[in-house]
């Protein structure tokens, strides 16, 4: 699953601070899955695996440990998308 970069789709209300840091206590709505941009230097590619543009995301730090392990941060299990789930998978 390597070249998977996690993003989250934050609730409207949520405001992101200055350097892309999401402040403190900021509300998930969702957490999404794109590909890697290969051209991009690690930045995700235009759209997550369920169709979202990744412009609208903020990026995850999160990288699954190793084999098996889950594709979204553990804390986030139950707002994880199960579309881009579907996608990652079907790889
Ligand atoms: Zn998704």
């Amino acid at each position: 699953m390597s070249g998977v970069i996690v993003l989250v789709e934050l609730e409207p209300s949520t405001e992101v601070l200055d350097a892309g840091e999401v402040e403190v206590g900021a509300r998930v709505r969702w957490v999404h899955a794109a590909p890697g941009d290969p051209d991009a230097g690690g930045d995700p590619g235009p759209v997550t695996f369920c169709g979202i543009d990744t412009d609208e995301l903020e990026r995850e730090e999160y990288r699954p440990a190793g084999p098996g392990e889950p594709w979204y941060p553990p804390s986030q299990r139950t707002r994880r998308c199960r579309a881009c789930e579907a996608a990652l998978r079907s790889l």
